[in-house]
């Protein structure tokens, strides 16, 4: 009998690869091949692994290799350059492949048993064929799109673009320009589009639909059922679906024919993972387009600093968008609102009052931006000076009046709100600070008649309840908009004419070096949901109210003035100066452990263990959140001018590290965003 040996990837902590053997069933049955999957003993369990290489000889001996218990064959292997894709992200991001290569399959490929897995493919078998990419008609694109689209199409191998476009100024219609013309030149050609957020892929999704009616288009998100999942990845896995639309969990998925890549918002964090694997979606991209030489566009009003910069020195090509494509629409205006001179009740000042009161009258919504969901932030007893502090985190319980909770927006617990004080027994507790249902509140009381409507993860809890509430807003069902960050992404609303930011100052001020850089993509976004369609003839451009403390503060000067280019360019400048990102690697090691001494100890005893030329190791410090859900969490940061040095050193340190002993729970992130 013919027999191989398998090398597999298990999704398992352990950093190395296993050996197993495979006898031929019958003489003349078609050999093993990398990319497959297979059904393997392990321990007392049995998993599903994936194979990397067919070997000859192992290490093994011969008594300890058990052998395999079933192959799948059914599934076209997954294609080497998939593989390489998940090698690269194994090492750039120091985790084992298995736990990068396994959990991006979904589910119910992995599961003991292949019936869904056949089924899905005798239902892709039945579809009709869907491969004529001939585009329905295609607005005209003006000056500034047409020249983005043709150096789009000029290029040839690795191609890495900056889209840099203000809100409004019809990226999508370039996307989707450039994907009709890679879809026509190859008949098998598949392109990935991804967005950053799942409430955008509707909008998208319906977009690409109406462009592109013949042809069968896969999305892939986290809130996809595991059999939808399963359907759409295997629609991207075998060509059949020519456009695959996803968030950044979809840059894992496998794409055989990829020939164009697209990342709209590519500012967005949510390009971040955030736990297992602490990728960036982005950054994957950027690296899969060179792997295959194919051309890859990321899109922005405001892009990171890493790709402005990339742009400033040439690495990559930045094609501008300066103005709004839909005629007669025009920026809003931008205004300050100075808090120290106009005083606010219930958190609007009265100008805003007025503002949102002429757009009642006109029939045109406003949008209010409160990035701090629930009703108060904090709860309080002024006689004894109590406070909702949650048990488990260092930070508040929030509190929620609708449904009478306090609630850690950390680590979930939660509590009913007390009649009383709990410490002095007063009965008159009171809300600290404000939260969007308090906003809905006071707005709701000085507006009876209008329609207040507020979106945030709260309201939008129940599967599709967000895409409803977006489809309210569409069709003009509302009047005041209420959101946090939800609502400032991408969304293209055409009757909003006011925008205003209640409260944005915090981020001036905070630990994190890229608050700033954050706050004014968040204002940028969310200002450019105003004034998207043509301006009524004699009307006033749209306006955009943000109420602050620091009229004077560089950055709201540079958002009046719609302003991008200089604000990166200074930002850039001081964080040269201050030798940060992008002038400097990172990398962040995090530990927890039920008291911080431990914690940190660890943290110590892995900054002396190695030591390298241009690295430095900077001192264990507690987290800015120090206690989560009872851990103490610390970190150290480690930095190099050197992307190349950084690596060799994080490839020997997490060797050393994975060699400790030790019980609490730790994790390294490469270009870390949240320090
Ligand atoms: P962005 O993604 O840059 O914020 P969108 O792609 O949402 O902007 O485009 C904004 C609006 O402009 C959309 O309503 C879109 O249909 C419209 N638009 C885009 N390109 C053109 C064009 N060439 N002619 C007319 N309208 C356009
Ligand atoms: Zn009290
Ligand atoms: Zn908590």
């Amino acid at each position: 009998m013919e027999q191989f040996i398998l090398r597999v990837a298990l999704d398992t902590p352990l950093a190395t690869h296993f050996d197993y053997r495979w006898i031929a069933p019958s003489a003349g049955a078609a050999p093993p091949q990398a990319g497959q999957l297979a059904l393997l003993p392990f321990g007392r369990q049995q998993v599903v692994g994936l194979v990397l290489e067919v070997v000859t000889e192992t290490a093994v001996p011969a008594e300890k290799l058990r052998d395999v218990l079933e192959l799948r064959a059914d599934l076209p292997p997954l294609a080497d350059d998939w593989l390489a894709l998940c090698r690269f992200a194994a090492e750039y991001y120091q985790r084992p492949l298995g736990e990068v290569a396994l959990p991006a399959l979904p589910k119910n490929l992995k599961a003991l048993k292949p019936v869904s897995l056949q089924r899905n493919l005798k239902k892709l078998a039945k579809l009709p064929p869907q491969d004529d990419a001939t585009p329905a008609a295609e607005p005209v694109l003006n000056p500034e799109q047409q020249a983005a689209l043709d150096a789009i199409g000029r290029a040839s191998g690795f191609a890495p673009h900056l889209l840099f476009g203000v809100t409004g100024s019809g990226k999508t219609e370039v996307y989707l320009q450039a994907a009709a013309r890679v879809l026509a030149a190859d008949a098998v050609a598949q392109v990935l589009i991804l967005v950053p957020e799942i409430n955008l892929t509707p909008q998208f999704e319906a977009h690409i639909r109406a462009r592109f009616p013949g042809l069968l288009l896969a999305t892939l998100h986290s809130g996809m059922a595991e059999g939808e999942r399963l359907l759409h990845w295997l629609a991207a896995h075998t060509g059949r679906a020519r456009i695959v639309l996803g968030t950044r969990l979809a840059m894992l998925a496998s794409v055989p024919q990829l020939k164009l890549l697209i990342v709209d918002e590519e500012h967005d964090p949510s390009y971040k993972q955030q736990e297992g694997l602490r990728y960036s979606a982005r950054d994957l991209a950027v690296w899969r387009a060179h792997q295959l030489k194919i051309p890859v566009v990321l899109g922005s009003a405001t892009p990171a600093l890493e790709s402005w910069h990339a742009a400033q020195n040439g690495r990559y090509r930045l094609l501008a968008l300066r103005e709004r494509a839909v005629r007669d629409a025009v920026l809003p205006v931008v205004k300050l609102i100075n808090l120290e001179r106009e005083k606010p009740s219930e958190g609007l000042t009265q100008r805003l009052v007025a503002a949102i009161r002429q757009r009642l009258e006109k029939g045109e919504q406003s949008l209010l931006f409160l990035n701090r969901r629930g009703y108060a932030p904090v709860l309080a007893c002024d006689a004894c000076g109590w406070i909702s502090d949650c048990t488990r985190c260092s930070a508040h319980l929030v509190m929620h009046k609708g449904d009478h909770r306090l609630r850690c927006h950390h680590c979930g617990l939660e509590q009913r709100i007390p009649r009383a004080c709990p410490t002095c027994g007063n009965i008159d507790l009171q809300p600290l600070g404000r939260g969007t249902q308090r906003l809905e509140e006071s707005l709701a009381a000085i507006f009876p008649a209008a329609r207040v409507f507020r979106i945030d993860a709260d309201s939008t809890r129940l599967k599709g309840s967000a895409a409803a509430a977006f489809q309210r807003v569409h069709e003009g069902e509302v009047d005041i908009l209420i959101g946090t960050q939800m609502v400032a992404k991408g969304h293209d609303f055409k009757g909003l004419t006011l925008v205003a930011a209640l409260n944005p100052d915090a981020a001036l001020f905070s630990q994190d070096y890229r608050a700033s850089e954050r706050l004014f993509a968040q204002l940028m976004q969310v200002a450019g949901r105003a004034g998207r369609a043509a301006r009524k003839e004699g009307g006033n451009p749209s306006e955009v109210l943000i109420q602050t403390r620091y009229p004077d503060h560089p950055l709201y000067h540079a958002l009046m003035a719609h302003d991008y280019p200089s604000f990166a360019a200074d930002l850039l400048e001081e964080r040269r100066q201050a030798h940060m990102p992008p002038f400097l690697y990172q990398a962040l090691l995090r530990a927890e452990a039920k008291d911080l001494q431990t914690a940190l100890d660890f943290l110590q005893q892995a900054a002396t263990c190695l030591a390298m030329e241009g690295i430095t190791i900077n001192d264990a410090i507690p987290m800015t959140m120090t206690r989560v859900a009872n851990l103490e969490r610390a970190q150290l940061l480690v930095e190099s001018p050197s992307r190349p040095a950084l690596q060799a050193f994080l490839r020997e340190w997490m060797g050393l590290l994975r060699g400790m002993k030790s019980r609490l729970r730790w994790s390294l992130e490469v270009d870390p965003v949240d320090i």
